[in-house]
């Protein structure tokens, strides 16, 4: 029998504009490729959730709507997903779960939603000039195509911890400012590309083998309880 592969997908069910579901379909078919069965968990309102019980955490884009009922409900789960990131475990985000990691996010309709507070980064929603279209940007693991479409404009409130997961090409990445794409911080990739991201490769196969290493960590930790 293969060994299972934990993923658990925050809120699902809300957070999952412009396929980032495929995300996470990706991963358990390259994951399978090496050997492992996932099972993924949605992880949604008013659930139970330990971030170590799993290998890798997904939290896709959401509108403003559906981020206002997450909001209401992910500050339970605030101290498990910040050991879990300084753990060094991996975790990816998109749009509005990657905003979700940082202080707050100021809305369209000018309301603040008080966000995770486990990065230094800000979003800052901009009715007048959305961010939308393809977008090609370079990363360690070498070029990116994907999709953005978002107002939120990302910064960092801290260059030295943050650093971008890639630098532009084509699109707009974090904001009209920097020609800078998403976030990188241990083990946690948080990006601004939907289509999914994933259908690059490059980062999906980095990002599986990042997960095996977990897998084998918390296998390892458990055996030795
Ligand atoms: N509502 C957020 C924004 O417009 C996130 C959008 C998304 O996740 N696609 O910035």
């Amino acid at each position: 029998m293969s060994e299972i592969i934990k993923i658990a997908y925050l809120y699902e069910d809300l957070m999952n504009t412009y396929g980032d579901s495929g995300d996470v379909k990706i991963l358990s078919f390259l994951l399978k490729e090496q050997g492992y069965d996932t099972q993924v968990d949605n992880i949604s309102l008013d659930m139970d959730f330990n971030a170590f019980d799993y290998d890798f955490l997904f939290f896709g884009g959401g509108q403003d709507f559906e981020q206002s009922v997450v909001a209401t409900d992910l500050q339970r789960h605030r101290q498990t997903i910040k050991d879990y990131i300084e753990a060094d475990k991996p975790m990816l985000c998109i749009c509005g779960g990657y905003q979700f990691l940082g202080k707050y996010y100021q809305t369209s309709g000018g309301e603040t939603i008080q966000c995770l507070d486990i990065l230094p980064l800000h979003t800052v929603f901009k009715a007048d000039s959305r961010m939308i279209g393809d977008t090609e940007y370079k990363t360690e693991w070498g070029t990116v195509k994907a999709f953005e479409n978002h107002s939120g404009r990302t910064y960092f409130d801290d260059k030295k911890m943050l650093k971008p997961f890639g630098t532009m090409i084509q699109g707009y990445g974090n904001n009209p400012d920097e020609k800078q794409e998403g976030m990188r911080y241990k083990n946690v990739i948080g990006s601004y590309s939907h289509g999914p991201i994933l259908k690059n490769e490059n980062v999906a196969r980095a990002i599986a083998d990042k997960i095996v290493q977990a897998h084998k960590e918390r296998l390892a930790t458990t055996n030795n309880k």
